[in-house]
């Protein structure tokens, strides 16, 4: 892959969805601006050797992207190093499931500071960036969960349903500047996320499945790979389903 310009900030991207779209966005040409809380996740993995090995430049950026004050330095620390930040992946997420009746204010404020808040403070910090650039494109992870609901998830569907709401506003807000603001809402995909899943609640999660099957990380990071090239220039304002065909 011949030297690139082109630079893509993914949040939570030690692991899971965001470790595939690094992968994947590296294959495309694009530097690779990592980002997460939990450094050992990258120790347990070799995803930025990886990501380097398709010829791009790579650098790691720890932050926790629920705090304004960290999103401002990350987004500084990434414009230096890299001079442009191109396509922005709010990635990040956790979650903390618990029935609405016993679940605490601090589950429920937890989820939606990681989720939530952090995807306004990184489209608030990046898109003045992209502003300046006049060009652009975000993507936000966003979930079936946010469009189906999901019993246990208050906090997460929530979340996820606002990070919707707040793709279509910002997308209205930066479409004349041509910058691009989609979501994508995948279903069930393998990772250490869902691998807290038990045997019984797999079981009940297939049945709902056309596919039958679980998707991989892969099949969101081509999606992603789409909405952050300029195959999907007029797409802007969406909410792209990978779920296999659920039906919830
Ligand atoms: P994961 O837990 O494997 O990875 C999430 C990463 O985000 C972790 O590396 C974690 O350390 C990081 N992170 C958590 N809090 C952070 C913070 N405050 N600041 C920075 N980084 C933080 O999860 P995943 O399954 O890869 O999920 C990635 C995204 O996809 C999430 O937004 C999730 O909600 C969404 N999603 C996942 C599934 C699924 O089935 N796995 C389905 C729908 C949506």
């Amino acid at each position: 892959m011949a030297q690139t310009t082109k630079t893509a900030l993914i949040t939570g991207s030690a692991r899971g969805i965001g470790a595939a779209i690094a992968l994947r966005l590296a294959a495309d040409g694009f530097n690779i601006a990592f980002n997460d809380l939990n450094m050992s996740a990258f120790e347990n993995n070799d995803i930025v050797d990886k990501v380097k090995e398709k010829g791009v430049e790579a650098e790691i950026f720890p932050a926790d992207v629920s705090k304004h004050a960290d999103c401002e330095k990350l987004v500084k620390d990434v414009k230096t190093r890299f001079g442009t930040i191109d396509v922005l992946v709010n990635n990040a997420g956790i979650t903390r499931d618990v029935p609405t009746s016993m679940m605490t204010e601090e589950q429920y404020d937890m989820v939606i500071a990681v989720n939530q808040k952090s995807v306004f403070n990184m489209m608030k910090l990046v898109g003045k960036v992209m502003i300046r650039q006049k060009s652009g494109h975000i993507i936000n992870l966003a979930s079936v969960s946010g469009i189906y609901g999901n019993p246990a998830q208050i906090n997460y569907s929530a979340s996820k349903a606002a990070i919707i709401g707040m793709t279509k506003t910002v997308a209205k807000e930066l479409g004349g500047r041509s910058i691009t603001v989609n979501a994508v809402a995948p279903g069930f995909i393998h990772t250490p996320m869902t691998d807290k899943l038990t045997e019984e609640q797999r079981a009940a999660m297939l049945s709902r499945i056309a596919m039958k099957r679980y998707g991989e990380p892969e099949e969101i990071a081509s999606v992603v790979s789409f909405l952050a090239g300029e195959d999907s220039s007029y797409v802007t304002g969406q909410v792209i389903e990978i779920s296999g065909g659920l039906s919830m």
